[in-house]
């Protein structure tokens, strides 16, 4: 047993999981692409003030989960807790606002948060996310949220609940935040936190999974809205409903982060426990101006891989996960062995022409040859292994220009021209 363990909060992924994650990956690439987004990769840390700046200050994120640590040269900075910032960031770097005709971007990666571990909570997880730069109008925060569906759709996961709010504007939100303030000040025994959420961040308050019971008659932003506001989130409703996008309007929804205005928007799955939230976004309109950019009106959204994952348990996706046709190549005589080494590498290289000749549908994968392995245990091998095929290199077949090709599951031999 090593006396090493991966750090609290953190997780090897291997085995069925590792595959799942590469076939979720592939899925949510297929589907940005589809949509015209394309990819950034943003550096892990970053300048502490970034997140501080973005995430906002009174947030659980910068409070109390950030990994900030000094480099050799004492800059501060910070693991990425999430993906957004960063993305502004690099767009606003780059111009992309003046070299993208549209401003669509996605990214996959490790997000840190120092948070309490438990099912679906990781202090390394993995997230994918999108990002819409540059359109103000409702159609730009449903063909996000139609997005996130779409992923969810294509790993069978249908049975979900897509929660819509809107925290309005710079216009309309601070009478909501003053109602708020006025409600929960005469409001009995409040968390130690929400206290202090009440002076800092009142919004915040709606969040709080503690005082949560005592929240049934806080006031709605709805009741607030401006014009505009009202008109906006009526737009986005009236374009789900048009493309059959169930969801539900949620007062409560308030989400972690400073920097939406109009839309948030979360997907919760009842399959994955108590952090139910699989997928979560919003529109951010003032973002990338206080991030030192234009007034660029942007939206996006991000996924939980891992969360997603634990949804797809029961939906068919692990079963149908993509199978392999594994060809095991296996040696009789030594004196073959290089023949056979030759051989297993140019079944790698021209696997793809074969698999299309053969109309497999499956990968093929090949295995061996091993040296030093008698041919029994070389069988064995295969069999555990689930090989479809074994190639055999025999002396008195090699002789003649022959191999011999197995059928595993059918136990049955044939000879082949060695150069076909
Ligand atoms: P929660 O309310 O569960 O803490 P959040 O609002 O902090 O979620 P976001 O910042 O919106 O989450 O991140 C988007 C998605 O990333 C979440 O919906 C969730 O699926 C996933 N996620 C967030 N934090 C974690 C974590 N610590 N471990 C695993 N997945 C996470
Ligand atoms: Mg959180």
């Amino acid at each position: 047993m090593s006396q090493y363990k991966a750090p609290r909060g953190t997780h090897d992924i291997y085995g069925q999981l590792a595959l799942a994650l590469e076939e979720l990956d592939k899925i949510s690439r297929s589907v940005f692409r589809k949509h015209n987004f394309k990819e950034i990769k943003t550096p892990m840390f970053e300048d502490v003030a970034l997140f501080t700046r973005s995430i906002g200050e009174a947030t659980d994120i910068v409070e109390k989960e950030m990994y900030v640590f000094e480099d050799r040269k004492g800059r501060k900075l910070a693991l990425r807790p999430e993906g957004t910032a960063s993305l502004v960031r690099a767009y606003i770097e780059h111009r992309l606002d003046m070299e993208e005709p549209v401003g669509k971007f996605f990214y996959c990666g490790d997000m840190f948060r120092y948070e309490r571990p438990q099912a679906g909570r990781y202090r390394e997880f993995l997230q994918m996310g999108a990002e819409y730069f540059g359109n103000p109008n409702p159609n730009a925060d449903v063909e996000i949220i139609l997005l996130a569906k779409e992923i969810l759709s294509k790993l069978n996961i249908n049975d979900v609940v897509i929660h819509i709010n809107s925290l309005g504007c710079a216009n309309c939100r601070p009478i909501f935040r003053q109602k708020l303030i006025d409600y929960f000040s005469s409001t009995q025994d409040l968390c130690e936190d929400c206290k202090r959420r009440l002076e800092k961040n009142p919004l915040r308050l709606l969040d709080c999974k503690i005082d949560s019971c005592k929240f049934q008659n806080a006031p709605a932003m709805k009741d607030c809205l401006c014009d505009d506001c009202k008109n906006h989130f009526s737009i986005v409703q009236a374009l789900l409903q048009s493309v059959g996008c169930e969801y539900m309007v949620d007062d409560k929804l308030v989400r972690g982060l400073d920097y939406y205005t109009r839309t948030v928007f979360e997907v919760r799955s009842s399959a994955v426990g108590s952090q139910d939230a699989i997928c979560a976004g919003g529109r951010y309109d003032n973002l990338v101006k206080e991030l030192g950019g234009q007034q660029i009106p942007s939206v996006g959204f991000a996924l939980g891989s891992e969360r997603v994952l634990m949804a797809a348990q029961n939906t068919g996706f692990f079963e149908n996960l993509p199978k392999k046709y594994l060809v095991f190549i296996a040696v009789a005589d030594e004196d073959l062995f290089n023949e056979a080494f030759k051989f297993a590498n140019n079944l790698m290289a021209n696997k793809d022409n074969i698999k299309q000749k053969l109309n497999l549908p499956e990968q093929i994968i090949v295995e061996g040859p091993f040296l030093n392995k008698s041919l029994k245990s070389q069988f064995k091998l295969a069999d555990k292994l689930e090989a479809k095929k074994t190639v055999l290199f025999g002396k008195t077949e090699f002789e003649k220009n022959k191999i011999l090709i197995k059928d595993m599951a059918e136990k049955t031999q044939t000879e082949f021209e060695y150069n076909d």
